[in-house]
C-alpha cells in the first residue's frame, strides 16, 4: 500500500470516527487548488464551480490574497473589538462606499450577519412603537434561507431546517416572493422589518424581481419597516453589481453579507443605513472575533482583487454567452433541463428530477457544484473564472447530460 493510500485511510476514517455527522458527503478529500481548480489527494483534478459555496471569489490561491493574509498574520492576527485595529475601519469604509452612508458591524458568518440584523428589526421595532414587545414581527420569504441559529432558522421556513428544533423564535410571517400583495397581507402594527435575500440561494437560485423590491421598499417606506436585504450569497460581486440589489436600483436600510467577502476566510458584515445605524449603542451587541485584523485583511484584499481586475465588468461581460450556451442545453435536454435562472455568476438550473445524481457525475466527470432546493443545480464558479473556463463548465454538463439521456 501507498503512502498516499495510507493518508487517505486515514482522513476517512478520522472522519468516520471523529466528525459529527451532520452532512453527508461524498467519498474525496480535497487537498489543493489553484484558481477555479482543486484536486484531491488521489489527484484528480476538478472545475470548482461550487466555490466553497460562493466563497472563493477570487478563486483558490490568489498571489495578492496570499500574501495579505500571509503578511497580516505574522503581522496582528487577532486583538478582539475591545480595543481599534489597523483594517477594519478601512473595511467598514470600503463597505460604505458601496453601500451609501452607514456603519457596518463585522462578525464571521452569514448566520451572525442575519442575527445582527434580526437584533436590528427589534430595536427598530421599540423606536416605532415606543416600548419592547410590541412591534417585532419580521416578514420573509417561503423558500427562504436565512442560517442556521435560532433567529436564521425561524426566518428560514423549511420543514428539513426547522425539524427537530423547534420551539422557534417567535416574530416571524412568511408571504410569496415576488408577490407583493402576499407581503403587504402581512403588515400590521407589530411589524418591524422585511427581510429577504435579493436572490434566493439555498432555495433554488431565484431572483426577487426589480418589481418586487421597489414594491416591497415603497411598503416598507409607507408603514415605516425597515428592507433589510440578505446578499450574503448573492453579494460582493457574484452577480456583475457589488450588490445584486443594484440591478434593481432599490436602497435597502441594511445589508447581511458574508460568503465571498473575505474570498475564503471566514468574515460576515451587516451594514446599516444612517437612519438606524445609531439604533446599536455600546454594550448592545458584539463578537469576540469579528472584524480581526486578519479576516479585515483577507477582506481588503478581495475587495482590491475585484476592484483592481474588473471582476464585475468581466461578469457583465461573459456572462450573457455563458447563459445563452446553458440554455442552449435545455433545448438540447428538454426532458432533463427545463430552465436557467439567475444572474452573473450565481446560475440555478432547473432539472425535471433529483439533482443529487447530477452533481455526483459531474463530480465524476471533473466538475463540483452544489444543489439547490427544488431540483436545482447551483452553478458558482470564482468571479475571476475565464470565458474558457465557463465554456468548459457547459462542455462537462452536456456529457452529464448526454450520458444520462442515453442510459
Ligand atoms: C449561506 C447563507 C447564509 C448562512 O451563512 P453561514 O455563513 O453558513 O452562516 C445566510 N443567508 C444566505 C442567503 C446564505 O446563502
Amino acid at each position: 500500500m501507498s503512502q498516499t493510500q495510507i493518508t487517505q485511510t486515514a482522513t476517512e476514517a478520522a472522519y468516520d470516527t471523529y466528525v459529527l455527522r451532520n452532512y453527508g458527503r461524498p467519498a474525496i478529500t480535497l487537498a489543493r487548488g489553484e484558481g477555479c481548480r482543486v484536486w484531491d489527494d488521489s489527484g484528480k483534478r476538478y472545475l470548482d464551480f461550487a466555490s466553497g459555496i460562493a466563497v472563493n471569489a477570487v478563486g483558490h490561491g490568489h498571489p495578492r490574497w496570499v500574501k495579505a493574509v500571509s503578511e497580516q498574520a505574522a503581522t496582528l492576527a487577532h486583538v478582539s473589538n475591545l480595543y481599534r485595529n489597523p483594517l477594519q475601519g478601512e473595511l467598514a469604509k470600503r463597505l460604505v462606499q458601496h453601500a451609501g452612508p452607514g456603519r457596518v458591524f463585522f462578525c464571521n458568518s452569514g448566520a451572525e450577519a442575519n442575527e445582527g440584523l434580526l437584533k436590528l428589526a427589534r430595536l427598530h421595532g421599540i423606536r416605532k412603537s415606543g416600548e419592547e414587545g410590541k412591534c417585532f414581527k419580521v416578514i420573509c420569504a417561503k423558500s427562504a434561507f436565512h442560517g442556521r441559529t435560532f433567529g436564521g432558522m425561524s426566518a428560514t421556513p423549511q420543514e428539513k431546517i426547522q425539524k427537530g428544533f423547534r420551539p422557534l423564535v417567535s416574530g416571524f410571517a412568511f408571504g410569496e416572493l415576488n408577490n407583493l400583495a402576499s407581503f403587504e397581507a402581512l403588515i400590521d402594527d407589530s411589524t418591524a422589518a422585511i427581510f429577504v435575500e435579493t436572490i434566493q440561494g439555498e432555495g433554488g437560485v431565484n431572483p426577487a424581481t426589480t418589481e418586487f423590491l421597489l414594491g416591497l421598499r415603497a411598503l416598507c417606506n409607507k408603514h415605516n419597516l425597515l428592507l433589510m436585504l440578505d446578499e450574503v450569497q448573492c453579494g460582493v460581486g457574484r452577480t456583475g453589481r457589488f450588490f445584486a440589489f443594484e440591478h434593481a436600483g432599490v436602497r435597502p436600510d441594511a445589508i447581511g453579507m458574508a460568503k465571498g467577502l473575505g474570498g475564503g476566510f471566514p468574515i460576515g458584515a451587516i451594514w446599516i443605513g444612517e437612519g438606524a445605524a445609531d439604533l446599536f449603542q455600546p454594550g448592545m451587541h458584539g463578537t469576540t472575533f469579528g472584524g480581526t485584523p486578519l479576516a479585515c485583511a483577507a477582506a481588503l484584499a478581495t475587495l482590491d482583487i475585484i476592484r483592481d481586475e474588473q471582476l464585475c465588468e468581466h461578469i457583465l461581460r461573459v456572462s450573457p454567452g455563458w447563459h445563452a450556451a446553458l440554455a442552449k442545453l435545455a433545448t438540447e435536454f428538454p426532458a432533463q433541463l427545463t430552465g436557467v435562472r439567475g444572474l452573473g455568476f450565481m446560475v440555478g438550473l432547473q432539472l425535471t428530477g433529483d439533482p443529487a445524481p447530477y452533481i455526483a457525475a459531474l463530480r465524476e466527470a471533473g466538475m463540483l457544484c452544489p444543489l439547490a432546493g427544488g431540483n436545482v443545480i447551483r452553478l458558482l464558479p470564482p468571479l475571476v473564472a475565464s470565458e474558457a473556463e465557463l465554456a468548459e463548465s457547459v462542455d462537462i454538463l452536456r456529457k452529464v447530460f448526454a450520458a444520462k439521456a442515453a442510459a
